[in-house]
């Protein structure tokens, strides 16, 4: 039960953060790596997950931004061009998202950067996670339905340090 609603610029921040994560959990899922997502506050997440290669890590790094985009939930933050993402024009997509090099992936969070950059077929990489994304859109609503939820009360008290994500990580474990 909610005893307090977030005020609608946090629920938005919650939704699209949610809705990343739950990109990553997804992917990360369909190659089998019992994946788990924490939210720590507005500006600090976590996907933890198995061991993997180089390109399931490429992949699952794109599906964060992939699935904002996805849902029309971009984070507000983002310094990313704004390019519509549909089957269509994944290519351009991709092409738009990387235009300026891997520095323009500044914009999304430094451990995703790291992992698009340890592959090199980038649009090899983006379209796997867009092919499994593309195929599980319910479930991801539903996982970011399901995150936002249970992280709600977290947004409330604004804890926005990233050591939080990772604090409720290692106690889950
Ligand atoms: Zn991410």
């Amino acid at each position: 039960m909610k005893l307090t609603a977030l005020n609608s610029t946090d629920a938005k921040l919650l939704a699209s953060i949610a809705t990343h994560e739950s990109g990553h959990l997804i992917v990360a899922s369909a190659y089998g790596l019992r994946p788990k997502a924490f939210i720590g506050g507005p500006r600090s997440a976590i996907v933890k997950h198995d061991h993997c290669t180089l390109f399931e890590l490429a992949a699952i790094s794109w599906a964060g931004v992939l699935a904002e985009d996805l849902t029309a939930n971009r984070y507000p933050d983002r310094t990313l061009p704004a390019c519509e993402l549909a089957r269509g024009n994944l290519t351009g997509w991709i092409a738009a998202m990387i235009a300026g090099g891997l520095t323009e992936l500044k914009a999304y969070s430094s451990p995703d950067v790291a992992g698009i950059a340890s592959h090199p077929c980038t649009f090899e990489t983006a379209r796997a996670a867009f092919q499994i994304l593309t195929a599980n859109l319910d479930l991801l609503r539903e996982f970011a339905g399901e995150l936002a939820d249970e992280s709600w009360l977290r947004f409330r008290l604004n804890e926005n340090d990233f050591a939080n994500a990772e604090r409720l990580c290692a106690l889950a474990q």
